[in-house]
């Protein structure tokens, strides 16, 4: 099933995307930071908004939802633990849960930990996931409200996702990301060469993201909790998972 995928830069560092299913032409745009560029988008494709999901209640990802919807009768779908500090709800959604894009099944994975109501829309079929602020591009979102324990498992549920999906995250923080992947993982080749085309990317002006779960796996420390070279570097080589992970978001916050 072919479709289309644009990522729009909005506000400062926030990204929103528009997936389209060129079969049935419905689009959705994923979170909404701001209006005018996904409207811009949407009329330079001469495409018709039909959904609006969102990721989680910050206001860096909900404040455009309403301009929306004064142009497009879209649908809002968004996690049914938030729905009382989200837009209005046309669909309210747990784990679990899918929905349809044109052909396409979304199915709604929990990903708490940056808000305790964050979910990830995952489309199998397009081996797309929209992750936000719950994984990102060599990072992970901050914890405002959730534990590292809550944020780990939640990593973990979209690692476990196939290797070629493509992740969709929130933010341009890749290349401040890498600086910080760099301090606990430095003898990682796949990370310099990485961190090196990061560099590139953005002296050019273009995104980092969306990024690929097998390179996340590969370079991603909130990812790699378990791997030899970073426990060396943390002098933890026998603590868990969770506590290596613990450690990890300790020294990113401060960093
Ligand atoms: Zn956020
Ligand atoms: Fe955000």
């Amino acid at each position: 099933m072919p479709y289309d995928i644009v990522t729009i830069p909005c506000l400062s560092d926030n990204y929103a995307y528009l997936l389209r299913d060129q079969d049935t032409q419905e689009v959705a745009v994923i979170d909404v930071p701001e209006a005018a560029p996904i409207l811009k988008a949407l009329e330079e494709n001469d495409w018709t908004l039909s959904q609006i999901w969102l990721t989680h209640h910050h206001p860096d990802h909900i404040d455009g939802v309403a301009d929306l919807l004064e142009e497009y009768a879209a649908k809002v779908f968004g996690a049914q633990a938030d729905a009382h500090r989200l837009p209005p709800l046309d669909q309210a959604l747990a784990e679990g849960d899918a929905f349809n894009l044109g052909n396409y099944e979304v199915q709604i994975i929990d990903v708490p930990g940056h808000t305790v109501g964050h979910i990830a829309f995952h489309v199998p079929e397009a081996k797309l996931v929209f992750t936000a602020d719950s994984l990102m591009a060599l990072g992970c979102g901050r914890l405002f409200e959730g534990t590292p324990a809550q944020m780990w498992e939640s990593l973990q549920k979209l690692a476990a996702l196939p290797d070629d999906t493509l992740i969709c995250s929130g933010h341009e923080y890749t290349a401040s990301n890498a600086k910080f992947a760099l301090t606990i993982d430095p003898q990682n080749a796949v990370l310099i060469s990485r961190s090196a085309a990061i560099d590139a990317a953005r002296q050019k002006g273009e995104a980092t993201v969306p990024s690929l779960l097998s390179l996340e796996m590969q370079t991603n420390p909130f990812l790699r909790p378990a791997d030899p070279g970073i426990r060396a570097n943390l002098g933890m080589p026998d603590a868990t998972d969770t506590e290596v992970f613990t450690e990890i978001r300790a020294r990113k916050d401060a960093f």
